[in-house]
């Protein structure tokens, strides 16, 4: 079954609002099962409204309209619906009592504007909006649904939840989505899909890729379509295996998690501790590492430590090596994690110093070059990255990549 979704209203196509509808209105059918065709915001204005309309039932056996819904002469999506299905508008006895009622809970005296929201094209059916005045609508035309909702998210998302799902539900009560997810890391979105093109080719029709890619993982969504929700899970069980063959080392977890997470997971079942001590990152990895509810049992503390003064004070960095090698160096991310981990007595450090740019690189250390250490129980490692010119996207990457090198060492550990 495909589906479409159009947002409607100005504000929409100004930038004023970003179009969250569209993104709750898709993941609510495709949890069900519905496959989003296309998105389409139009401005309030009729002929727009009917093009994307006429585009829209070309293909789509659902359609999902929100917007211009209200009391107000900008709103005109009701107008236009009754001329578009040939039908004209009429009062709506029940509709009149409920925006009656609604208005005299909340104090406000009802005019004419209020009046004109029980005006209901004939050929609709009325979907309650329990949590305001506009009315939701469906149109059934040659076979296909058009439900009609109001703009206001919290309405919108009333009348998904209470009224289009058990609909759509009904329409094919016997299909079945399955979405999993496997998180990568370590492997650029364009190596990745390189590696993993024959293990793709061979999924099967009803079976979906999608790679969704962050600083922090890519994740490798697979849906699959059918008849047996049982048996979809067993496919794209059986297709992970397959799939962890290719890329063992990639894999950090299956189903939606982090690296924090599952970091932290470690961390916690191996009665294991960390701080952090961060140069180029800024605060961000220990930012990242509490972000996670219950980091409390194994994060310690951590220090933002940007100067060389604070290099050499708090973490004992030595004044030779800093002079030698520069802040930037392995020398010195070696000292700050050795450091850190004997200052919090932790199992794990992780240290952090780089050249985050945009200014400030040299020919042999560019912007983006980025020392990382872990010190733990089996010693001290460090690796050096180089990112690109974009401090904010080096500090993330940064981060991610020494949340999973210290995931690395913890395996490292515990599988002795
Ligand atoms: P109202 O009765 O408020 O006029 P309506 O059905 O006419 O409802 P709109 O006027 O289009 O809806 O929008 C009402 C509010 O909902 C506005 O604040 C608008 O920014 C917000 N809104 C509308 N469409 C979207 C959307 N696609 N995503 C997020 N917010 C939206
Ligand atoms: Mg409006």
């Amino acid at each position: 079954m495909i589906a479409e979704i159009i947002t409607i209203g100005d504000e929409l196509l100004i930038g004023q609002t970003v179009d969250t509808n569209s993104a709750y209105i898709a993941s609510a059918l495709s949890s069900i099962g519905v496959i989003i065709h296309q998105i389409t915001s139009v401005s309030d204005d009729s002929t727009h409204i009917c093009k994307a309309l006429d585009n829209a039932r070309m293909d789509a056996d659902i359609i999902v309209l929100t917007g211009g819904l209200g009391p107000t002469r900008d709103d005109l999506t009701k107008k236009t619906l009754a001329s578009y299905f040939h039908c004209d508008l009429i009062l709506n006895d029940k509709v009149l009592s409920h925006v009656k009622s609604l208005l005299a809970s909340r104090g406000v005296e009802m005019n004419d504007l209020n009046h004109n929201q029980a005006l209901i094209p004939s050929c609709a059916t009325v979907l309650n909006n329990k949590v305001g005045t506009a009315a939701g609508m469906l149109f059934k035309n040659n076979g296909k649904f058009i439900f009609s909702l109001p703009g206001v998210p919290l309405e919108m998302e009333y009348l998904v939840s209470n009224e289009v799902l058990p609909i759509v539900k009904q329409l094919f009560a016997d299909v079945d989505i399955v979405h999993q997810t496997v998180m990568t890391f370590g492997l650029p979105e364009s190596m990745l899909a390189k590696k993993i093109l024959a293990w793709e080719d061979s999924l099967p029709a009803h079976i979906k890729l999608a790679y969704l890619p962050s600083p922090g993982a890519i994740k490798l969504r697979l849906s699959a379509h059918g008849h047996n929700r049982l048996q979809l899970q067993q496919e794209i069980e059986k297709h992970i295996a397959g799939l962890k063959l290719i890329i063992p080392d990639n894999i950090f977890a299956i189903g939606d998690q982090s690296l924090e997470m599952v970091v932290g997971n470690l961390l916690k079942d191996n009665n294991m501790s960390v701080s952090v001590a961060e140069s180029c990152t800024g605060g961000n990895i220990a930012h990242l590492i509490t972000l996670i509810p219950g980091s409390s049992a194994y994060f310690i503390g951590s220090m933002v430590a940007y100067s060389n003064h604070i290099k050499t004070k708090l973490l004992g960095v030595k004044l030779e090596t800093l002079d030698a090698f520069g802040a930037v160096s392995e020398q010195v991310v070696r000292q700050m994690a050795d450091g850190c981990r004997a200052v919090f007595n932790t199992t794990y450090a992780i240290a952090t110093s780089g050249i985050a740019g945009p200014s400030g690189g040299s020919d042999d250390k560019p912007v983006g070059t980025t020392w990382v250490a872990i010190s733990g129980p089996q010693g001290t490692k460090s690796a050096r990255f180089t990112f690109g010119n974009s401090r904010e996207q080096n500090i993330l990457r940064a981060s991610a990549i020494a949340i999973n090198l210290l995931r690395e060492e913890i395996l490292r550990n515990v599988s002795k």
